[in-house]
């Protein structure tokens, strides 16, 4: 059973209890997080003792994600993960960008919902819940938590409309050329975000120039006048028949699912100069004063081309991983060896080596398995010291802005420790796992066998070739990792053999 309830986390014979892990959380040191606003690590405070607030910005659903998304997706799985292994509720809210827009991040380019339906001879709506049911999919099958709300920008039009009439009696806006829009010189502060310096803003030189626009940096908060005479989505307001800016939606769901000041937005970098900075500014010129405390931003994954986009096409879908025989479990084994603010090159031979990690931990927890039999496994609490210490480390790894490269060499070098107890061992491995994810142990009790198996065979062959080769101290490390998963290499006149050590 997972721990998606949040409630308890219970194996086949392990249970640790939230009210455990909450109690543990005392001994954990605080959670540091780096904040975009202020660009610096801060510890985690949150609003309300014991909850956090999460908003997350979801997908564009006009096309399938391509794994660079996931890779934003994956982590803040984590970040969450973290925050209820700190001993945190998490209230976690997600969008689903619906509405169409524009291909562009600023005011201009086409449409990409009627890009999209008029690419595959849908409807616009028709293209929208089948790449929301694609994206639902992805996210489970990468065992990414489901958001405790899920909401849709379409129906959530009349808080939008809502937000923008708060913004308008507070001065906040003017119409032109039929769309309304924000004005960025009546907020102080406009920019902070993204250290944007208003003063050396040319006219023109971060989007191309809207002529209704009073000033380069003001964007559209309801369009009523759209360029394409096909626009499929369009709703009665105020200001005219029309439809939203694309930054409106995040603030008005935000604040009602969360709270007119919550703990934690999230988003790609991408985000900070457009998108999160416009988010900032409605929210804080509608509420008038701080709305959101944390801004946690991933860097993008990347190939070895150059960047993927989701608006230029050319890109590959977590499907065309599983098409290639990989498990999604193994991409996400691959994203946790980045930390995610740093960019990450995917190429087919890291997700191999992913692949075969996984694997490997796989291994080693059916071999504890096997060593342990029916003896129960202890608690976390009876774990002796060197393994309490493990764990420590590993809860401090991710405790410091979510260091997941040193969580998982905190996982080798804890199963790799041949010193420490196997039941000891499981027990820790099973806990860590909860939260990276990778679901070792349910493979693992699959097909086990299986695994196993392929394991060993691959174990047996490298260790053959390294000595084709010449290479003992390879050799003899290969045969101390098979003694340490319980095996002996005996070698006879047909060749290598493995004898139960
Ligand atoms: P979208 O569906 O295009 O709005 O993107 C969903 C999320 O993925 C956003 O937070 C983006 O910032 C993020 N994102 C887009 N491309 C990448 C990438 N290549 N690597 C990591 N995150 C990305
Ligand atoms: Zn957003």
């Amino acid at each position: 059973m997972s721990d998606d309830s949040g409630s308890f986390l219970c194996t086949k014979n392990i249970l640790f209890c939230a009210a455990t892990r909450r109690n543990r959380s005392a001994e954990l040191k605080p959670l540091r997080l780096y904040n975009s606003d202020g660009r610096e690590m801060q510890p985690f405070t949150p609003l309300k003792e014991g909850m956090v607030g999460l908003y997350c910005c979801g997908p564009t659903v006009y096309n399938y994600a391509h794994i660079g998304n996931l890779r934003a997706y994956t982590h803040w799985d984590i970040l969450r993960r973290t925050l209820e292994r700190f001993g945190y509720a998490v209230n976690h809210v997600m969008n689903i960008t619906d509405v169409g827009h524009l291909t562009d991040d600023g005011d201009e380019g086409e449409d990409k919902m009627i890009k999209g339906a008029r690419e595959r001879g849908m409807t616009v709506w028709e293209i929208a819940q089948f790449f929301t049911d694609a994206f639902f999919r992805d996210i489970s099958r990468l065992n990414i938590k489901e958001p405790t709300v899920s909401c849709k920008a379409t129906e959530h039009i009349a808080d939008m409309i809502g937000l923008v009439e708060r913004l308008e009696k507070n001065g906040f806006s003017y119409l032109s050329g039929g769309n309304l829009y924000f004005d960025s010189t009546k907020l102080a502060d406009y920019g902070r975000l993204a250290l944007l310096d208003r003063q050396e803003l040319q006219h023109g030189a971060r989007v191309e120039v809207d002529e209704n626009k009073k000033h380069p940096l003001d964007f559209v908060l309801w369009f009523t006048r759209s360029k394409f005479q096909n626009q499929a989505m369009t709703w009665d307001s105020p200001w005219g028949r029309g439809y939203p800016g694309w930054h409106l939606e995040c603030s008005a769901m935000s604040s009602k699912y969360l709270g007119e000041h919550f703990d934690i937005h999230t988003g790609g970098v991408d985000h900070i100069p457009v998108h999160h900075t416009n988010e900032i500014a409605q929210s804080e010129g509608a509420f008038g004063h701080k709305w959101v405390n944390y801004w946690v931003h991933n860097e993008f994954l990347i190939m070895k081309s150059g960047k993927m986009s989701k608006s230029k096409g050319g890109f590959l879908t977590l499907q065309s991983l599983v098409d290639d025989g990989y498990d999604p479990l193994d991409y996400r084994y691959f994203l946790l060896g980045g930390h995610y603010r740093s960019q990450l090159i995917f190429s087919v031979e890291s997700l191999d080596a992913a692949r075969s990690a996984r694997k490997s931990l796989m291994g080693r927890l059916t071999a504890f398995r096997r060593d342990v039999g029916d003896t129960p496994i202890p608690q976390s609490s009876d774990l002796g010291d060197s393994v309490r210490a493990r764990l420590d480390a590993f809860n401090e790894a991710l405790g410091e802005d979510l260091n997941t490269p040193r969580a998982l060499a905190e996982v080798w070098g804890l199963v790799k420790d041949d010193a420490l107890p196997p039941a000891e061992r499981l027990a820790a491995l099973l806990d860590m796992d909860g939260v990276l994810g990778l679901k070792l142990d349910e493979a693992g009790q699959e097909d086990a066998a299986g695994s196993v198996d392929e394991e060993l065979a691959d174990l047996l062959r490298r260790r053959d070739e390294a000595r084709n080769a010449k290479d003992w101290a390879a050799a003899d490390e290969i045969r101390d990792e098979l003694a340490s998963l319980g095996w002996k290499v005996v070698d006879t006149p047909d060749g290598p053999r493995l004898e139960k050590a």
